[in-house]
């Protein structure tokens, strides 16, 4: 029988999990193509016999990357995985087919994973977003400064709470901004003080 070789990747456009096999020999001797169902991405293969340029929709960027491997590589063996150079993580597997099906589960996974946790990038979206106008009150009436003496600070907003840095000396008070007290907290102070270094 016919060896096969899977290539996967996740579709930028529709985010579905694309897979589909070739035949070593299909795959030696032209350029093959691998559509999602949508329509909307393609993975390019060619190769000139020694080696594979393959184009590959990110799923994880949205981009297109170029990557070129050896024949040996894509042909032979138990598989590869390419890197996304932007996040750093792999988005296509190819090799084996039973090897890349598990490869792609995880992936498919592991991308719905990351999309949910996008949505929700605070643990509660009304108090984060009180404790904000909160500050900006406070910061209006020139009441955020640091003991260093500065009063140039930078916000940075995390997933459950606010940091103030002091532009100067890199001083840190971190104001929580999860829970209800932590809004009645902040609501009754008329200044915050950053603690210098
Ligand atoms: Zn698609
Ligand atoms: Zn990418
Ligand atoms: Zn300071």
């Amino acid at each position: 029988m016919e060896k096969l070789r899977s290539f996967g990747y996740i579709c930028p456009k529709c985010g579905k999990a694309v897979m589909a096999a070739r035949s070593t020999f299909a795959l030696s001797a032209a350029a093959a193509r691998i559509e999602c169902e949508c329509g909307k991405a393609e993975m390019d293969i060619e190769t000139d016999g020694t080696r594979f340029r393959l184009q590959v929709p990110c799923g994880l960027c949205g981009g297109t990357h170029t990557a070129e491997c050896s024949a040996d590589a894509v042909l032979r063996g138990r598989g590869i995985g390419l890197a996304c150079p932007k996040t750093k993580q792999i988005c296509c597997y190819v090799g084996e087919p039973e090897q890349v099906r598990r490869s792609m589960e995880e992936l498919a996974l592991r991308t719905e994973k990351e999309k949910a946790g996008d949505e929700e990038a605070f643990t509660d979206n009304v108090i984060m977003y009180e404790v904000l106008s909160e500050l900006k009150d406070i910061a209006a009436r020139d009441g955020i400064s640091c003991t260093c003496g500065s009063r140039e600070y930078g916000i940075r907003v995390r997933r459950d709470a606010v940091d103030l840095e002091c532009r100067r000396c890199g001083g840190r008070l971190r104001l929580p901004a999860a829970t209800d007290e932590d809004l009645d907290r902040l609501c009754c102070q008329m200044k915050l003080t950053i603690r210098g270094r």
